[in-house]
């Protein structure tokens, strides 16, 4: 577990700011939702802390080390995208041990790891299958065992469930909730859905064109939203 912090972090893609200096304070084993409309910065917000992207100013410090200039592999982050990005040739057991073979770890300990993923994912019986023989929601799961096998300080994902079905959305959710209990390591969660917000966080970042509006616990934004906007996305109706 780790805490995150973020500290007037700004991006620029040539000579377009798309995030404006923002400051984020999570806490170690906490569940954080990002939320926002689309096009505001949440997933390039994610991929900086993640290291896939480079930070234009500010500090992203994991626990109180300031990580701007750590490659993603030396990262104890671990990402899970939206469109699961499974290796297809692979089967379930090898998209899931990859990440660890490329670093090195040695093979009873991935076969450890591997099943322990497994076990808690319910995908035991699915191993040797390819991706394009399960379904959405164990597709969905795998993308997870990838990021558990790494046994992350900080879990990041983005918007993980926009691909599946309503009710299994609903299903996910709770299953993803009951993960971060288990495991307890810090998640950052990023959305466009209100109502995943809602339901998930421990604390919501609202963003909006690059910019923080808010942050709180979920009633907290609901009862008092700081401005029209987070009003709007967020609040009471009234
Ligand atoms: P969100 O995840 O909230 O939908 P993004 O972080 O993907 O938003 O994008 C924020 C803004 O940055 C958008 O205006 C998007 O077009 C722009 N953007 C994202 N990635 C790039 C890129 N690689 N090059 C140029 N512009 C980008
Ligand atoms: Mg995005």
């Amino acid at each position: 577990m780790a805490s995150v912090t973020i500290r007037d972090v700004r991006k620029s893609f040539g000579s377009v700011e798309v995030v404006h200096g923002v400051f984020i304070d999570i806490e170690d084993g906490e569940f954080a939702v990002l939320v926002g409309p689309s096009g505001c910065g949440k997933s390039t917000l994610l991929r900086m802390l993640a290291g896939l992207e480079s930070i234009t100013a500010g500090e992203v410090l994991i626990d109180d080390r300031v990580v701007n200039m750590v490659p993603p592999k030396e990262r104890d982050t671990a990402m899970v995208f939206q469109n699961y990005a499974l290796y297809p040739h692979m089967k379930v057991y090898d998209n899931m041990a990859f990440s660890l073979k490329l670093r090195k770890t040695d093979q009873a300990e991935i076969d450890r790891r591997v099943q322990h993923a497994a076990d808690i994912l319910g995908l035991v019986p699915y191993l040797d299958r390819f991706p394009r023989q399960l379904s959405g929601g164990q597709r969905q799961r795998v993308a997870m065992g990838r990021a558990i096998v790494r046994d992350p300080q900080v879990f990041l994902f983005d918007e993980p469930l926009s691909n599946l079905d309503a009710k299994l959305r609903v299903q996910m959710r709770t299953e993803i909730k009951a993960l971060h209990q288990r495991l307890g390591a810090t998640t950052i969660y990023v959305t466009h859905d209100q109502i995943e917000a809602m339901t998930m966080a421990d604390k919501i970042v609202v963003m909006q064109g690059g910019n923080v509006e808010q942050i709180g616990a979920p009633l907290e934004l609901y009862d008092h939203p700081n401005n029209l906007f987070v009003a709007g996305f967020i609040g009471s109706p009234a």
